[in-house]
């Protein structure tokens, strides 16, 4: 029998409702499959800082190190908002956690479930031929991380610029991680950029090509960010993994997530160089419903999923989970967020349980 020490970081809002339903669907996938859970909990968010003053404890990523992988809830609300101290505010505990851990590749698959083309934006026709886009965002470098500068000019008002700068070696282990992904997937990679313009683009392409050659099994093509912003709308299907910068990033992953039709479906994991990962789901804490047993706890029970399947090499047990969801979804199963008129309408503890049943 298998053991895993997973940690989990509750969080804020909806977080502990949801994590609560994930730990049910660990611990039914681990009755199933012949493994054990152990979890460990981790004060993270607005509820550190009302227990302890801070919103990042000293030792919260000493205890995170010490356990296989992370599964965060979600934290933040209005309580601990932008007036606040930075070390009160839930954001700052997120970017630390990330760089603390090494955080540096993103997922976000972003995949049309069956049963819920009626909820996309897509076309109709589009949305039912179905897509599943894995983006890769790289996550701790690019214009985000740059050095920033606001400054008077004689004759021009105030001037600002943020500089965008990566290396070799940031290029190279994400490019790494986007064609390994690819080989456990369909086995294409689309890489994109702004080479026409941008000199961090063209240092990017290059290296992006002679990873090309050395995973020649791996199709690959090139597609600059403006295009591949269009295809996404115009022709999901054709995507297999999508590699980028951070910033391409971070606003093509939320265009392809939003072309799914919900956010409470989608999970996301963030990867370093070695365990643990940590895994979310893509909202947030979701104040306005948080104890009304009204969240859709799908998005973290599917980065459940993508745990087993990215640390811990369970595909079978992964698969087992994806597929209850979407036998769950396509039995009419709906919690607020995605149902139409004439579906079973069901809470976050219910719609756990189908899921736990299911698999
Ligand atoms: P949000 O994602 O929390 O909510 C946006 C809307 O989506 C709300 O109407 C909410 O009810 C709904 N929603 C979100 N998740 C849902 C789910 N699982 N089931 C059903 N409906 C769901 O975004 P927001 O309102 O902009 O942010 C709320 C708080 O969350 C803020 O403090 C923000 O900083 C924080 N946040 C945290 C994370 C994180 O922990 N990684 C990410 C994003 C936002």
């Amino acid at each position: 029998m298998s053991e895993y020490k997973i940690a989990l970081i509750r969080g804020d809002g909806i977080g502990p409702e949801i994590v609560n339903e994930a730990v049910k669907v660990m611990e039914t996938a681990g009755d199933k499959f012949g493994h054990q859970f152990s979890f460990v909990d981790v004060l993270m968010g607005g509820c550190a800082t009302d227990a302890v003053g801070v919103s990042y404890p000293a030792g919260t990523a000493e205890t995170c190190k010490s356990c296989d992988a992370v599964l965060l809830g979600a934290v933040g609300g209005p309580k601990w908002g932008s007036d606040k101290p930075a070390e009160q505010r839930p954001e700052t505990a997120l970017l630390a956690i990330r760089k603390d851990l090494g955080l540096f590749t993103n997922l976000r698959p972003a995949a049309m479930r069956k049963g819920m083309a009626d909820a996309s934006p897509l076309k109709k026709e589009t949305a039912e031929q179905g897509f599943d886009i894995m983006m890769v965002r790289e996550l701790t470098g690019g214009i985000y991380f740059g050095k920033r500068n606001r400054y008077e000019t004689e004759d021009r008002g105030i001037e600002a610029s943020d500089l965008m700068t990566y290396s070799e070696l940031e290029i190279e282990r994400i490019g790494r991680k986007a064609f390994e992904l690819a080989r456990l997937r369909r086995n294409k990679v689309t890489s994109v950029d702004k080479a026409n313009v941008l000199a961090c683009s063209r240092l990017w392409r290059e290296v992006m090509h002679r990873l090309a050659e050395e995973y020649s099994d791996v199709e690959y093509e090139d597609m600059l960010v403006d295009n591949c912003a269009m295809q996404i709308v115009r022709n999901p299907g054709q995507f297999d993994v999508v590699v980028t910068e951070n910033m391409f990033g971070d606003i093509l992953s939320d265009e392809a997530s939003q072309v799914t039709g919900s956010i409470g479906l989608l999970p996301s994991a963030s990867l370093g160089a070695s365990a643990p990962g940590l895994y979310e789901p893509i909202h947030g804490s979701a104040p306005d419903i948080a104890g009304q047993n009204k969240a859709n706890p799908i998005a973290t029970i599917l980065s459940v999923a993508m745990m087993f399947r990215y640390s811990f090499g369970l595909s079978a047990e992964a698969q087992a989970i994806e597929d209850a969801v979407d036998k769950v979804l396509a039995d009419g199963w709906h919690t607020a967020d995605i149902a139409g008129s004439d579906e079973q309408l069901v809470g976050t503890d219910k719609m756990g349980e189908l899921i736990c049943k299911a698999i």
